[in-house]
């Protein structure tokens, strides 16, 4: 995994809002997620205060950031938005152009991160993370939304800033679909059965592994998302993992690859369009920052294990992801729709190492959290 150089580390952990420069202080800016309160209602009232405050912040910083150094701190579409320069130096990384103005790459000696102009895609170790708002090209120089820089690649950048206690005893493993709900239908097979297939092999995997499994379903019955997540919340689950497989319908066979979703952040558009979420707070949002991180570690592995095409970490507002108050990501392993993973989808032996990719994802986060 990354680590980040002692020096920026030391910023990290002194950095006081106010005290530093406009960079400093929205990098630092405090997470939703981290902030905790002895019942949800307290907590989304002081959450809704922070985010005033944020805003305030955010002001703060645009017209600090006028006067300061106009060229840091940069309002484009109504976002403000860092240079990439600035932001490879405060990780004491080096930036260099893949190709001039079309793509480029931060590096140090454990982390390498990889952006393309005009696009949400981006790449951290090789894997395909989407941003929530496309790299830009201003003044000759590639700018990253704030928001991007702070909520998405932060907390893969450096794990341990956040909750470095955080204990993962059980997982609820939610097989999509079931019952009533067949999910993605190609020719004669189910979407329901092929999740359940797959989410009793990550069990055996994660239970090998020392961990304690909680099957949302376990048969084939109906599950309303909603009451699957409430069941993984009130039986005290540490993690929430949905498993499904894709379709890209019968006109697309060709597309194919794995995707792991977390929840779209507030105020931020989903991966795959539809509006930008509005600003206020969810159960899901308490995590946002490991959130992404048990995708990235899922995705990763899957891609690296499997060899699968890398679709990438993505964000929607799926139901079970925002009702979720544990750390939630949902995994798309396959597409249905191309013929060689319906294939392997119903071979009993990938079936076993997409499952041992997943539990390896998990354990991988469960490293990280230090728990
Ligand atoms: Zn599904």
């Amino acid at each position: 995994m990354l680590h980040i150089p002692a020096a920026a580390w030391a910023r990290l952990l002194h950095c006081s809002p106010g005290q530093n420069s406009p960079i400093d202080d929205a990098l630092c800016a405090p997470e939703p997620g981290d902030w905790r309160s002895p019942s949800f209602g307290v907590r989304r009232v002081v959450l809704a205060v922070l985010l005033g405050i944020g805003l305030l912040l955010g002001s703060a910083i645009v017209s600090d950031g006028a006067t300061v150094a106009p060229e840091r701190v940069v309002r484009i579409a109504g976002h403000e938005y860092l240079s990439l320069r600035e932001f490879a130096a405060r990780w004491q990384m080096n930036m260099r152009w893949v190709r001039q103005d079309e793509e480029l790459q931060l590096t140090n000696g454990t982390a390498k991160l990889w952006f393309k102009v005009n696009s949400q895609k981006a790449e951290v170790d090789d894997i395909s993370v989407f941003l929530s708002f496309p790299v830009v090209l201003k003044a000759g120089e590639a700018h990253i939304a704030l928001r991007d820089a702070r909520d998405v690649l932060m907390p893969l950048l450096s794990p341990a800033r956040y909750k470095p206690t955080e204990k993962i005893r059980t997982v609820a493993l939610f097989a999509g679909h079931g019952g009533k709900d067949n999910g993605y239908q190609v020719g004669p097979e189910f979407e329901k059965r092929h999740t359940l297939l797959l989410a009793r092999e990550v069990r055996k995997k994660l239970i090998e592994r020392g961990l304690k499994v909680i099957m949302i379903r376990d048969d084939d019955r109906y599950v309303q998302v909603e009451d699957g997540a409430d069941a993984g919340n009130r039986r005290r689950a540490d993690l929430h993992v949905s498993l499904h497989y894709n379709s890209a319908g019968p006109k697309n066979p060709e597309v194919q690859g794995g995707e792991t979703y977390c929840y779209t952040l507030p105020g931020t558009p989903s991966t795959n369009g539809g509006s930008a979420r509005n600003n206020r707070l969810e159960p899901g949002d308490r995590n946002s920052s490991r959130n992404i991180l048990l995708a990235y570690e899922i995705q990763k592995a899957m891609v690296r294990q499997l060899g699968s095409n890398d679709r990438g970490v993505r964000h929607a507002q799926f139901v079970v992801l925002k009702l979720a108050e544990k750390p939630a990501a949902l995994v798309e392993a396959a597409f249905m729709s191309n013929p060689e993973e319906m294939r392997r989808i119903k071979d009993p032996v990938h079936r076993q190492r997409t499952a041992r990719a997943i539990a390896d994802g998990i354990m991988s986060y469960k490293r990280l959290v230090g728990g």
